[in-house]
């Protein structure tokens, strides 16, 4: 989340359909780090009430031992799941696999990038390359490089 005072007069606009006929790109992910959270943080925070002030009856090491090898369990079973998102950073919605055009911003899925940081240099590729919301298309290249 950004702090308050690094909202832009822009950022004022509805997120629902603000980039309709504007290119977003696919950011392509997987449910690892979302179910792995999930797992980890009610152990630790369960964890850290039975080693402390409510029970005792077992160590920090213990709560802590549980903890990473269920949020490594959660982990793997997360990273076969794909959680694909749109690349505009105040919208973020889900992409289905089908999908298009983003079901919230409306933007059209115009490629398909490893990470939100690659979205600027992803816009300037398809620019370069004539992009147009008509034909949707995307270029040549418009699969990812391998992160470094
Ligand atoms: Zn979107």
């Amino acid at each position: 989340m950004a702090p308050r005072g690094a909202v832009t007069p822009t950022d004022d606009r509805p997120v629902e359909g603000m980039n309709e006929g504007h290119p977003v790109f696919r950011v392509r992910g997987t449910m690892a780090l979302r179910l792995g959270r999930m797992v980890t943080i009610p152990i630790l925070l369960a964890g850290g009430l039975l080693a402390g002030p409510l029970w005792g009856g077992v160590s920090v090491a213990q709560v802590l031992a549980v903890a990473a090898v269920a949020g490594a369990a959660a982990m793997l079973v997360g990273s076969r799941f794909a959680d694909d998102r749109c690349s505009e950073p105040r919208c973020n919605h889900r992409l289905r696999p089908e999908d298009t055009v983003c079901p919230r911003c409306g933007g059209t899925v115009a490629g398909v990038i490893d990470h939100p940081q690659q979205r600027l240099e992803a816009l300037e590729r398809i620019e370069r390359e004539g992009w147009t919301a008509r034909t949707g298309e995307r270029g040549e290249d418009a699969e990812p490089a391998r992160p470094r």
